[in-house]
């Protein structure tokens, strides 16, 4: 098979939406946008073996490439439209394109976002999407405008894909496989937040997808927001998978694992009520974990002592006001 007969088998899609004036098959794409929308890009590589473990469901691997992306549209409050994809492939195997291609048109088609173009070369297996988005005019979210005072929000329950992790690469056992395949797919398929992000956008001051570790992450929005935070340990989401492990791995793995692709986010105290209707109506989990402080770049327990990195005395004290609780 020639790389042309691959792009236009695997990745010339039919049902163009109207804003695509041009997608696959010329030099460039041309795409429509409004007068009063500003367009939102992302770009994201994923190399197999430091992206995703080799052994990972090929399916998977095209969600997963295009999840991450979308993730980043749905922190900055943006609604995708468009997408391009760099694809280096070791060899044209019709059966991986079949189920790579797949996973990507299923979670692309789910949230409207079209594929527009890319490149196709032969190499080490590497995914480079771009994903392109839009939002009205000056409405982005951004990491810059938490504000003293404002409630610290997270969607869903942290830590789910980093056991996931370990139960591929460390061969970490749970004691029900369900609850490992819970995990795994927490791992291989996230779900972009854009059902919840089309709800915070409207109520927010600040936002970040959970990418790299909650800590990391939080850290991201109190540099940017010069600010600091007080979170409640006892309150930070763990599914029922989580909560049946030793708390320390539980909350190790939600404080500091990565692959979340949930969101963090701040709403004023005045808004708060309004936000958590609209929410509920809507049906996004979240939860509030704790508010932000003036003393910058500081992240406090419920008690006010420094966790900047869930140090053994941070950890402790959890445990302490986690067992007063029950
Ligand atoms: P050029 O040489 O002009 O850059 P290419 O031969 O690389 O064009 O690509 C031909 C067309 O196919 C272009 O419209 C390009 O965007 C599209 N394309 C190439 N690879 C992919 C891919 N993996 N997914 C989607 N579109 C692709
Ligand atoms: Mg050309």
């Amino acid at each position: 098979m020639h790389e042309f007969d691959v792009i236009k088998k695997y990745f010339t899609w039919d049902n163009s939406p109207s804003d695509v004036i041009k997608s696959v098959g010329d030099d460039a794409a041309i795409l429509e946008i409004k007068p009063d929308e500003q367009l939102v890009t992302s770009i994201d590589t994923f190399i197999s073996g430091v992206h995703f473990p080799e052994n990972t469901p090929v399916d998977a691997i095209g969600h997963k490439a295009l999840a991450v992306n979308l993730s980043d549209l749905a922190a900055m409050g943006a609604t995708p439209r468009w997408f391009t994809l760099a694809l280096t492939l070791p060899e044209i195997d019709q059966n991986w394109l079949t189920e790579f291609s797949q996973g990507l048109q299923g979670l692309a088609r789910q949230y409207n976002c079209f594929l527009v173009g890319g490149d196709t070369t032969r190499g080490a297996l590497s995914i480079t999407i771009q994903v392109m988005g839009v939002i009205e005019k000056g409405k982005a979210l951004m990491r810059s405008g938490a504000n003293v005072g404002d409630a610290l929000y997270v969607t869903g329950t942290l830590g789910d894909a980093a056991i996931g992790l370990k139960t591929i690469l460390d061969n970490l056992t749970l004691t029900d496989s369900s609850h490992t395949k819970f995990c795994q797919d927490r791992l291989n398929k996230p779900t972009p937040r854009m059902t919840e992000s089309k709800i915070i956008r409207d109520y927010a001051t600040a936002c970040i997808d959970l990418s790299d570790g909650f800590f990391q992450d939080l850290g991201h929005i109190l540099k940017a927001s010069s600010c600091g935070a007080e979170i409640n340990l006892a309150q930070i989401p763990l599914s029922k998978t989580l909560s049946a492990l030793p708390i320390k791995n539980a909350m190790n793995a939600a404080l500091s694992g990565g692959d979340d692709y949930e969101l963090l986010f701040t709403i004023p105290k005045s808004k708060q009520q309004d936000f958590e209707k609209s929410i509920k109506n809507r049906g996004g989990g979240y939860t509030c974990i704790g508010r932000i402080t003036d003393q910058s770049g500081c992240i406090k327990n419920e008690l006010g002592e420094p966790i900047s990195a869930f140090s053994d005395s941070g950890y402790n004290h959890f445990m302490g006001s986690a067992n007063q609780k029950m």
